[in-house]
């Protein structure tokens, strides 16, 4: 099979040839990769900023945001059958598993010796097929086909959404997005759907063609960082955004931190305190995140969703890796 792998020894990105993956267990689920999606960990990946190999390989095998239709089924696999279109999660349990991954939330890992797919220790999906155990793969509904590859990066955002309504201690109204990349706007799309007045605030022009998918869905766009929401969502991968919204927070508002990297700036602790406010951080993606996703993605705004994606070859990889950054908010790579 064709993969495009990262070679941490020499530093390149390349085509490669690899076995078809074995298929053995009696919960695994052969299928092949139809299409994934690209991001900034990707692009971090490819200037070789984060992730490693499988133990004792030099090459990573990219992509972990993708859609597959099933090939084959182990005997024990209970509820897919051929022919079913899937997304799989990211991250794999810690061995021995820590007392997170044993309760099912590798997301929370502890150990910090989990891996995943496409970025840390283990090959990702750009090729043509892959295996994973039934577990670790989502059922996609026919009708959401269209879309299935965004599962993934939707799952982040549901995560956030989640930790955030879990520690207000108030009525949260209002919600302010900062950045205006896949998942900023789908964080926006999930927050409108369940009620929230929410505006997403970045620094790209008004006219941005990515403003205007906002608009088709009523959510406003300022191309400035101003004004505060009970809950900011952050993935604008900016320290000053954060640390500039944190300064505007209102009594017990919470930020998510998803994309912010470190950095130095007056940080207001003072005012967090006598106001109740939270920061949190999240990563990754628990099993109701994926479920709110496929939810999700069933009632959003078609036109939305399909204006979020812009499909290339499987072979433009490098050019989506390393190139401009694309117009449309997620580049998928049809194989
Ligand atoms: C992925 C997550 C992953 C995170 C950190 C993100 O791009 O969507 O699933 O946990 O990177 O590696």
């Amino acid at each position: 099979m064709k993969a495009l792998a990262l070679n941490f020894e020499a530093r390149t990105l390349d085509w490669s040839e690899l076995d078809p993956p074995e298929f053995y267990a009696n919960r695994d689920v052969l299928y092949r990769v139809h299409e994934v999606g690209v991001c900034g960990t990707d692009r971090a990946l490819a200037s070789f900023q984060l992730g490693a190999p499988p133990a004792g390989e030099q090459r990573l095998i990219l992509g972990h945001e993708a859609l597959g239709q099933v090939i084959d089924t182990g005997a024990g696999v209970k509820a897919l059958n051929r022919g079913d279109w899937v997304a799989p999660t990211v991250r794999r349990g810690c061995t021995p598993p820590c007392s997170s991954c044993t309760r099912g939330r590798r997301d929370l890992c502890i150990s910090g010796k989990y891996t995943e797919r496409g970025i840390l220790g283990l090959h990702g999906y750009f090729t043509e097929q892959a295996v994973d155990a039934e577990e670790d793969l989502v059922r996609v509904p026919l009708k959401l086909v269209d879309f299935g590859v965004l599962v993934e990066p939707l799952s982040v955002a549901e995560k956030a959404i989640m930790r955030a309504l879990a520690v207000h201690e108030g009525e949260p109204r209002t919600a302010i997005v900062l950045g205006l990349g896949p998942i900023g706007m789908l964080a926006a799309m999930a927050l409108k759907a369940r009620g929230y007045a929410v505006r997403v605030q970045s620094l790209e022009p008004a006219d941005h063609p990515r403003a205007a998918i906002l608009r088709l869905q009523d959510i406003p766009y300022e191309a400035a960082l101003k004004g505060s929401a009970d809950i900011v969502i952050e993935a604008t991968g900016s320290t000053e955004a954060a640390l500039a919204a944190l300064q505007q927070m209102p009594p017990l508002g919470v930020m998510v931190v998803l994309g912010a990297p470190d950095g130095a700036g007056p940080v207001p602790f003072l005012r967090m305190i006598v106001n109740n406010q939270t920061v949190v951080g999240s990563v990754n993606a628990d099993p109701e995140a994926f479920r709110a996703a496929v939810e999700d993605l069933a009632r959003f705004d078609r036109r939305a969703l399909a204006a979020l994606i812009t499909r290339v070859r499987f072979s433009d990889l490098k050019k989506s890796l390393a190139g401009a950054v694309s117009m449309a908010p997620k580049v998928v790579h049809v194989l």
